[in-house]
């Protein structure tokens, strides 16, 4: 696609990558003596024939490829489903790894700063004997009641730890295999989904719009200047051809949200359009801060099951 010549309204011609990389007006990259737009060159009609012949050219490859594929599975469908649901066990048992040590953390954390508590009360309780065995010295009488209270002090600390419960589906994830989604690559809309719990950097299930794999991740970041040294996360969009397409060219016009829990009106959104090429496919930014996040008043952090939803509705243009 990148090397495909393309009419200038000039008269010259140039490569696509040349004209369609580019968002706004830009000088002609041949003659150099006028200026351009993009769309200017859809309206020649060579162009337009051009393109529609080069992305029947592309689909047909991707045809090819898939009935290829097909070829493949169609002979030996028990290996190669074999093959996947392996990979998938495997994936399992990682996690199970990975949970194992992200709790075992975890439980440490909570465990020391359970004993620092405790030392805490300790020494508080300490004072508070030795102020009670001063006032009663200094009194010089033998008050009864004082003296039981102080031995009752001193036996085993009445502390108890409260029962505590774990979802473990929640920490797993839950097994949502993407054949429950119906693909479409005819549609050019969608919104994607990402429900966060925990530790900000996760990558949504793809959705395919357009021949396009299309995904967000978020990722958790410290010490921006432009963000006043606050923890921020990133928001991101990425997208991955189908097929063996290896140039792409596709623009996108998406705007990224963060769910308010009552209200969609109060969502905090920030819309971008950018062209998604094989050189540039992921694009993103630094989406908010942490502290607003979590601020109970903006009503985006879900105490009740921990959670945040993130999405990003995109609408997916082929040039
Ligand atoms: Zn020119």
């Amino acid at each position: 696609m990148d090397d495909l010549s393309i009419s200038l309204p000039c008269g010259f011609s140039a490569k696509y990558k040349d004209i369609f990389y580019n968002c706004d007006e830009f000088p002609c990259p041949v003659c150099k003596t006028h200026a351009l737009k993009s769309k200017e060159c859809l309206t020649i009609t060579k162009n337009r024939l051009v393109l529609i012949e080069k992305s029947f050219e592309l689909k047909k490859n991707h045809y090819d490829h898939l009935l290829k594929e097909f070829e493949k599975y169609k002979n030996e469908p028990k290996i190669y489903l074999d093959e996947s649901f392996d990979c998938f066990k495997r994936k399992v048992d990682h996690r199970r790894e990975e949970i194992k040590v992200m709790l075992n953390e975890k439980i440490d954390e909570y465990h020391d700063g359970l004993l620092a508590k405790i030392e805490t009360k300790k020494c508080a309780k300490l004072k508070e004997l030795e102020e009670k065995i001063k006032q009663i010295e200094a009194l010089d009488l033998v008050n009864l009641s004082s003296v039981t209270n102080i031995l009752n002090d001193l036996i085993e600390p009445n502390f108890k730890l409260a029962n505590s419960s774990h979802n473990i589906s929640k920490l797993f994830g839950q097994l949502n295999l993407k054949e429950d989604e119906i693909d479409d690559d005819s549609c050019t809309e969608k919104t994607i989904e990402l429900v966060e719990n925990d530790n900000f950097d996760l990558y949504s299930k793809k959705y395919i719009v357009q021949n396009f794999e299309w995904s967000i991740n978020t990722r958790k970041k410290r010490n921006n200047s432009e963000m006043n040294g606050e923890t921020y996360i990133d928001l991101n969009l990425y997208c991955y051809p189908l097929g063996n397409t290896k140039e792409f060219s596709v623009k996108v016009d998406a705007l990224f949200s963060l769910s308010n829990k009552s209200n969609s009106m109060k969502d905090l959104s920030r819309n971008f359009k950018q062209l998604f090429t094989q050189k540039s496919p992921a694009w993103g930014f630094k989406f908010t801060t942490m502290n607003k996040i979590m601020n109970p008043k903006n009503g985006f952090y879900d105490a009740n099951d921990d959670s945040i939803t993130l999405k990003a509705a995109i609408k997916v243009e082929l040039p």
